[in-house]
């Protein structure tokens, strides 16, 4: 794995939440994005090498509100920047890592994405992201 490629982070309204983030950061948010299969809109900033992805649930019983309801907003998960991300889910398949899609998906931001279940990895919950 290369290095981290985004900050997840769960919130209840991405129209509150941005301009928190935009005065925090001291950067505008540089894109929104709904991703349909996810049920979710998103948010990113970008600071130096950094990048942060807001995430707000389309519905109700979406897996960001359900994430909200057990934990509260806050760091939902960690990306990491992958070259072929389908060498890297076979490497974690073969480590004893669960995988929560077994072929990569379309996430937000131009990247093909798979989650790991945070159960094999003490509780985070880790995207593997490729650039397309
Ligand atoms: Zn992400």
């Amino acid at each position: 794995m290369n290095k981290i490629e985004h900050i997840g982070i769960a919130v209840k309204s991405l129209e509150n939440s941005i301009p928190v983030y935009e005065k925090l950061l001291g950067v505008s948010c540089y894109k929104t994005e709904s991703v349909e299969s996810e049920k979710v809109n998103t948010a990113f900033f970008a600071t130096g090498p950094n990048k942060i992805e807001l995430l707000e649930s389309m519905e109700a019983d979406g897996v960001i509100s359900k994430f909200i309801d057990k934990k509260g907003e806050g760091i939902h998960h960690i990306a990491f920047d992958v070259e072929d991300i389908k060498s890297e889910m076979e490497r974690l398949k073969s480590e004893g890592f669960v995988l929560l899609n077994e072929t990569p998906k379309k996430g937000a931001d131009n990247k093909w994405v798979c989650f790991v279940h945070p159960k094999n990895t003490n509780g985070v919950l880790i995207e593997l992201c490729q650039s397309i």
